[in-house]
């Protein structure tokens, strides 16, 4: 990308992971493109071909879009660079060279077209010409985002190699590569696509690593060394700041630390209101690294662990044992509180290399979750053997992702009643009486919880999911944020259902999507009757302050008037309002999102 400035800018994006971070940029995506070479058949090059041209097309109407948006916002001058871009496209000579290349060397789409560009890039390169030379990042910016439509999840990023702390900008992160940022050298990430909720804006939190996602544009309008300032909280980054915004920004850091310095007071007090409702705060867990956290705020249990991850950046899948040893090992760490662990969640926005699946048109809405492992029952088995050996060794309970009905349950309690046959047939030791529950994260689980809450232990509201299927908006998608509301009253309605399906039934709830995890929402879910909230461990603080400052009673009037507006923006105005007036300084702490 050719666009070179040292002015300040200031980028809007949608608040992913807290926190401040400053430093140099890096553009992950300008390195070299890593696409396997994959054979194809005969009667596979039409299709091939076929997913090139859409790629293309995909490609330039993302180029169009962000021309249009720069012209009207900074102006035509700075959109013409996208020129450039535009005309990489147009150029019948790649294309045709990449058409003629599937037909003949039988090679993907993505294999044959990252070989045609990496000549073009060469040839680019070595011209004279410092204005042509330029260009080459032109081609290769493009030819990522063609590869970004031919192969979707599943590129990976390599962090192996850097040795400075850095701010990464990428057009997008998966929930894969955010995981193998673990112990590198990362400050922040920011990345074009993406939302609040997505599997890599989770992973970003787990991490404590800030996190800016729905950039839109943040490849093209940041370049490698500019110095960036990520603020976390509020989904804002600014690039080559002034010196004073600098010093602001240092400033609010130091802010930041104090704020979680005092917050530690929190540690040895319990999660109860004024009047007497006690609350269990829980931890989700995903990596081992988290442990330090949960340890650090208190958490009272780990009320969902993502074990899908463990199954991620590996060549192949992990054997019973090393997951029994996984298990075992949180499970004796956390004892006497109990951990929760979800059965594989693969699928949607989660994917193994181990593990080639076919691609799906929407994978959200395809062999997600407890249906993969009701077809790949060798793996499901695999992992419920692990789990109940594990029982044996702490407070151990099991829940099933994406439950939408008694059915899938009871096929997944078959599969689990024959596991456990075999190893008490083998004298194996499990815990007989181990809580088995499901994720209400489906609408019709919803609708079915009375149904449900007879054949389980407890309820976990999956609301990350609740709401992106209620409301059919992809909580990945950067563009359907204004569309994800966790106030739309289909969406307090069903947790409301859940709830009062699960009391009437004698059992509990716990909510361990990341509505969980916003103070203003987890007075509502307190106020609906929620028994324990799960969320990343850094943000148990600021929600048991809220649970400590907001009567019961208070907070059950809210819920009720809540349920009775009409959008989630009524509602998040009503409870701005109603907390500012009951709890002055409700919002005066919150260094969290
Ligand atoms: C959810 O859907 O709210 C949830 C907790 O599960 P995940 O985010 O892993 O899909
Ligand atoms: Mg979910």
């Amino acid at each position: 990308m050719a666009k070179k400035s040292r002015q300040e800018i200031v980028l809007k994006g949608i608040p992913a992971a807290p926190g401040i971070a400053m430093g140099p940029a890096f553009l992950l995506d300008r390195q070299d493109f890593i696409v396997p070479e994959r054979l194809i058949l005969d009667e596979e090059a039409p299709i091939e071909i076929a997913r090139f041209e859409e790629a293309v097309i995909h490609t330039k109407s993302e180029i169009e879009d962000i021309r249009a948006k720069i012209a009207t916002e900074v102006g035509s001058t700075d959109a013409q660079i996208f020129d450039a871009h535009l005309l990489v496209l147009e150029d019948c000579m790649l294309i045709e060279e990449v058409i003629r290349r599937i037909k003949t060397e039988k090679k993907s789409a993505e294999y044959i077209f990252s070989e045609v560009l990496k000549r073009y890039i060469e040839i680019f390169e070595n011209i004279q010409d410092e204005y042509i030379k330029e260009r080459s990042s032109d081609v290769a910016d493009i030819g990522r985002r063609v590869l970004k439509h031919l192969m979707g999840e599943s590129r990976t990023h390599d962090f192996e190699n850097l040795a400075v702390d850095l701010v990464i900008i990428a057009h997008d992160i998966s929930p894969s590569d955010a995981v193998s940022m673990y112990n590198k050298k990362i400050m922040g990430f920011l990345t074009d696509i993406g939302g609040r909720t997505a599997h890599t804006a989770i992973i970003a939190k787990s991490l404590g690593v800030p996190a800016v996602v729905g950039l839109k544009d943040a490849t093209l309008r940041i370049s490698n060394q500019d110095f960036v300032i990520v603020d976390g909280r509020k989904g804002v980054v600014i690039v080559n700041p002034t010196d004073e915004t600098r010093s602001l920004y240092s400033k609010e850091k130091v802010r930041l630390a104090e704020v979680d310095g005092a917050n530690l007071n929190l540690k040895d007090s319990p999660a109860e209101t004024p009047d007497g409702r006690r609350v269990n705060l829980m931890a989700n867990f995903e990596l081992y690294s988290e442990l330090t956290g949960i340890k650090k705020y208190a958490a009272e249990g780990i009320g969902l662990y993502r074990t899908e991850f463990f199954y991620m950046n590996r060549l192949d899948l992990p054997s019973e044992e090393e997951q029994y040893q996984a298990y075992r090992k949180i499970a004796e760490e956390m004892k006497p509180n109990p951990v929760i662990i979800r059965t594989l969640d693969l699928g949607g926005d989660k994917f193994l290399s181990s593990l080639q699946l076919p691609k799906e048109m929407m994978p959200f809405l395809g062999s997600r979750a407890i249906r993969l492992c009701l077809e790949e029952q060798e793996i499901f088995k695999t992992q419920l053997r692990a789990i109940l050996r594990a029982s044996a060794h702490g407070n151990v309970g099991m829940m099933y992702p994406m439950i939408a009905g008694p059915g899938e349950l009871r096929a997944a309690n078959g599969i689990l009643k024959g596991v456990k046959q075999r190893l008490r047939d083998k004298g194996v030791s499990f815990n007989e009486n181990m809580p088995v529950g499901v994720m209400i994260e489906v609408p019709a689980a919803a609708m079915t919880a009375d149904l449900l809450a007879k054949e389980v232990s407890f309820f976990s509201i999956g609301t990350n999911d609740l709401i992106q299927y209620t409301l059919a908006v992809d909580r990945a998608n950067e563009k359907m944020a204004q569309f994800y509301e966790p106030g739309h009253p289909a969406v307090l309605r069903l947790i409301r259902r859940t709830i009062s399906a699960a009391h009437d039934a004698g059992i509990k709830v716990s909510v361990c999507g990341e509505m969980a995890s916003d103070p203003t929402l987890a007075v509502i879910l307190l106020g609906l009757g929620v028994d324990s909230f799960s969320m990343s461990p850094a943000s148990i603080f600021s929600i048991k302050r809220a649970m400590r400052s907001v009567r019961y009673q208070d907070a059950q009037e809210m819920a009720r008037h809540a349920l009775r507006l009409s959008t989630g923006q009524e509602v998040d105005e009503f409870m701005n309002a109603e907390l500012k007036r009951l709890v002055p300084d409700f919002y005066a702490y919150g260094s969290q999102i």
